[in-house]
């Protein structure tokens, strides 16, 4: 009898060598139930496959599905009929370890998706709450804002109605002037005419008149300088000698200084030049710099060790420099990016309007020259106009 046979060694090892993660296996089973190739979980060749008769219906083509074994574990199986043979080879592996891929993935995945959502709401709440933040501190600016302009606009309303008052004032007061002068007139007549005797009632008289037209002058001289500052008029251009001109502001303001004991110092170089602008303009910068500075001396020293400068020099290349240096509270660096800023103040509802040195920094510009501060704070300040010289 010569029987023939495929070479099983070779088959064996074939189908043994078929793994798929840590449980897979795959055999072959013929239609009696035995194994034609060993089985590696258990099975030797030719042994009854416990399990067999789940599986070992006829089908055509690959067919998976999931069954418990003999000893109660669960596995995926795919087998197919081999062509031609009543053999049937079975793939299978334990269904924990199939899925095993496809659970970590979906562990993955939910790791994922938790991290992502946790991510997105700590981002979109940390971004609306900033957004929430600046809104709010946008409308208090607002506000701000808002009631500084309010303030600004009563202010300018102030002092166009000073002005109109100043004006309404001076007529009557030229009046009360001709009648006093046509008095002290008529008087004097009386006095040449021998009618009015030189008694001490008449002396009297005399020295009321006097009076009247002192105060009366007084008067006159007041409103003229509210009319002056309500005027608003076209720039002036002269030529400005900061020599004498910086000593007479000065003048202006040694009395307050005195009454707070500050000390004014001035050191105005000998080659100071020459300068072209408009006088009372430049008048308003450095009044406006000596108030601030008042100010902040104020608020460290109370009314002693006050130390306020002003100097000029020549700064080289046709310029010249004027700084004004207080000994003050001095400003802290997050207000001095904003000190220039209209309506930046940090003075109290009713002393600053925030507009001093927006306004000396536009008047600076103007002519031609530059305006910056150095300041730390609790030491002082330092403002330094940059101008250039009258071209000769
Ligand atoms: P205002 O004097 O009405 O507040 P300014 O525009 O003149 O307006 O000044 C703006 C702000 O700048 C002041 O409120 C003050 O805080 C600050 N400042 C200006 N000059 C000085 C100074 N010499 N020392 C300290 N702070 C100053």
């Amino acid at each position: 009898v010569i029987r023939a046979t495929i070479d099983t060694q070779v088959f064996n090892a074939l189908v043994q060598k078929v793994r798929i993660g840590k449980t897979g296996e795959a055999y072959l089973i013929g239609e009696n139930g035995l194994f034609q190739t060993p089985r590696r979980s258990g099975g030797d060749l030719m042994e009854k496959d416990k399990d067999s008769k789940d599986y070992l219906t006829r089908h055509e083509g690959i067919r998976t599905f999931i069954r418990k074994d003999s000893r109660g574990d669960e596995f995926l199986y795919a087998t197919t009929w081999l062509s031609e043979k009543n053999w049937l080879l079975v793939v299978r592996l334990e269904k924990h370890d199939a899925f095993s891929a496809l659970r970590s993935a979906s562990y993955a995945i939910v790791f994922v998706l938790i991290l992502g959502i946790s991510g997105i709401i700590g981002i979109s709440s940390y971004l609306s709450n900033r957004i929430v933040r600046r809104m709010t501190a946008s409308d208090a600016e607002q506000e701000r804002l808002g009631s500084q302009l309010v303030r600004a606009t009563r202010l300018a309303e102030l002092g166009e109605m000073a002005a109109g008052f100043a004006h309404e004032i001076n007529n009557p007061l030229q009046i009360i002037r001709s009648e006093q002068t046509l008095i002290e007139t008529i008087m004097d007549e009386m006095k040449g005419k021998g009618v009015l005797a030189a008694t001490d009632d008449t002396r009297e008289l005399e020295d009321s008149l006097s009076q009247i037209k002192l105060q009366v002058d007084r008067c006159a001289q007041i409103t003229q300088a509210i009319l002056k500052f309500g005027r608003k008029g076209e720039p002036v251009s002269q030529d400005i000698d900061l020599k004498k001109f910086i000593p007479e502001i000065m003048r202006m303001v040694a009395k307050k200084a005195s009454v707070h004991g500050i000390t004014l110092r001035e050191r105005l170089d000998d080659n100071v030049p020459t300068i072209h602008g408009d006088p009372g303009q430049l008048q308003q910068v450095l009044l406006n710099l000596f108030n601030n500075a008042f100010d902040a001396i104020l608020t460290r020293h109370g009314s002693a060790g006050g130390e306020l400068e002003i100097g000029a020099r020549p700064a080289g290349d046709g310029k010249l420099e004027i700084w004004v240096q207080d000994n003050g509270s001095g400003i802290s660096p997050d207000n001095l990016k904003k000190i220039f800023s209209p309506f930046f103040t940090t003075k109290p509802v009713g002393k600053g309007t925030g507009l001093g040195l927006s306004v000396c920094f536009g008047i600076v510009q103007n002519m031609g020259g530059a305006m910056e501060v150095e300041s730390e704070q609790g030491k002082g300040t330092k403002f330094t106009i940059t101008l250039s010289a009258a071209s000769r």
